[in-house]
């Protein structure tokens, strides 16, 4: 599977830059690219200022929906990451942005121009590729300066160009070097010089660390964050890494089958997931998503500790956890039960499940906000225990036979597999609609 993504790219990467050979880039203003085309579906005014946007696009291969009724704009020098599993569309999107791929419906728009009929070789955009891309024949400057040689830059003025963006990666020692003797991130610093040294309107980056170890994608993270500092150019990143994700993105917009999920700040989206998709995947380790039924909160009857308040509530214990959800004096506390545990809901958001007619939901819980606590009201067994930094992380078993994720906090005692334990939840959880996976309190 990677092996042939990786071949895709390549030869796309090959067929950009080859097609480019003969023509110079077209001015982002050119009036032959022509001002909205009304034969597509109509932008808006904030689509003519994105530096990218596409507006309700689809891609159709056959009877697969690649790309399903997609909108989204990038801001003038903007990073925006793509994320989302392999195979939801995100290289798609990329490949629609550069001119590889025509929509099946809608419009790309580059600098408020569409774009639609326009070549690849004449969109202001260079693209970087997992599988680097290079010409293997070539050296490395030569590499680098490929793109200014079909733009038939003058020799001097290639060699300053090559030079200088050759010193901003730590490439300049290896200039004369051919790809194969170059490691693997020094062959995609070769990709990224050739990518800058264009100029162009914005960076398409196809998931361009996937070859690389962990400790070198970490490196390469932090230097693509420091160039797009530096060199402010509008960039669209694709990675099915959440984790680079948040890290490098200023926005992220995470897609699944095709379709746009939610957009924004990593805080933003991991704070206030749009739906259950997003709150599964961004956050590691993955929040834990629980079904479970409304209903009364048992242990509110027994005399436990409510949300913030004494006497109503399930499984609060609120001088452990001050900062959990209010209940007011006199106001009933529901829960989300499931066999052996419930997690106590504030009756605000007992209301809104109320509103939606919700008898059953999905209730999301971070790992980090799931501890080990006497007086829990979610019983389970501990599974598996990974010391981290002061903490322990554990996997344990509900009563249901789900697997969650949980925190225990420093400290305090040592657990270990197969212990019974009981667990409760800091802060209020995410409520997800079971029937369409959307945030309840959206
Ligand atoms: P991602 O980049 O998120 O891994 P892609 O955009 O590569 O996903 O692919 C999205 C979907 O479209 C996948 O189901 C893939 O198999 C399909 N697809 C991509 N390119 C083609 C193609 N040229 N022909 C047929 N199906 C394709």
């Amino acid at each position: 599977m990677l092996a042939s993504r990786a071949t895709t790219s390549g030869d796309a990467a090959n067929g950009a830059d080859g097609a480019s050979r003969d023509a110079p880039v077209r001015d982002r203003g050119d009036p032959d690219a022509g001002p909205l085309d009304h034969d597509h579906e109509p932008a808006g005014a904030k689509h003519l200022t994105a530096a990218v946007a596409l507006v309700g696009v689809s891609k159709r291969y056959g009877d697969v929906e690649a790309v399903r009724d997609f909108t989204l704009e990038v801001e003038p020098g903007e990073l925006l990451v793509l994320l989302g599993p392999s195979g939801c569309g995100k290289s798609t999107v990329l490949r629609l942005v550069a001119g590889l791929e025509h929509p099946s419906e809608g419009t790309v728009l580059i600098g408020g121009t569409v774009v639609n009929d326009v070549d690849p070789k004449d969109r202001d955009v260079a693209m970087v590729f997992q599988s680097y891309a290079l010409y293997p024949h070539l050296s490395v400057r030569q590499n680098i300066e490929f793109p200014l040689r079909s733009r038939r830059a003058p020799a001097r003025r290639r060699r300053e160009l090559v030079d200088e963006v050759a010193r901003g990666l730590q490439l300049e020692r290896l200039l004369d070097r051919k790809p194969a003797q170059l490691s693997g991130g020094q062959r995609q610093r070769v990709a990224l010089a050739r990518a800058i040294v264009r100029r162009p309107a914005a960076f398409l980056l196809d998931e361009p660390l996937s070859n690389l170890d962990a400790q070198l994608r970490l490196e390469m993270r932090a230097e693509l964050v420091e160039l797009h500092a530096r060199l402010g150019t509008t960039s669209i990143y694709v990675t099915h890494d959440q984790v680079e994700a948040t890290t490098m993105g200023q926005r992220i917009a995470v897609m699944h089958e095709g379709r746009l999920q939610q957009v924004g700040a990593p805080r933003a989206v991991y704070e206030r997931p749009a739906n259950a998709f997003v709150a599964g995947f961004v956050g590691h380790p993955p929040m834990n998503i629980v079904p479970a039924r409304i209903g009364t909160a048992e242990l509110a009857r027994t005399g436990a500790r409510a949300p913030g308040s004494a006497g109503a509530g399930a499984g609060w214990d609120a001088e452990r956890y001050p900062s959990g959800p209010s209940a007011r004096a006199g106001e009933s506390a529901g829960a989300a039960i499931f066999a052996g545990g419930e997690i106590a809901l504030s009756p605000e958001l007992v209301a809104r499940v109320r509103r939606r007619n919700l008898d059953h939901v999905l209730v999301g819980i971070r790992p980090e906000d799931l501890h080990p606590d006497p007086k829990g009201a979610v019983s389970a067994t501990v599974s598996l225990v990974e010391d981290v930094a002061g903490y322990q992380q554990l996997s344990c078993r509900l009563g249901t036979g789900q697997l969650v994720g949980a925190s225990a906090i420093a400290g305090g005692p040592v657990f270990r597999t197969g212990e019974a334990i009981t667990l409760s939840a800091l802060g209020e959880p995410h409520l997800f609609d079971p029937s369409n996976g959307e945030r309840v309190d959206s």
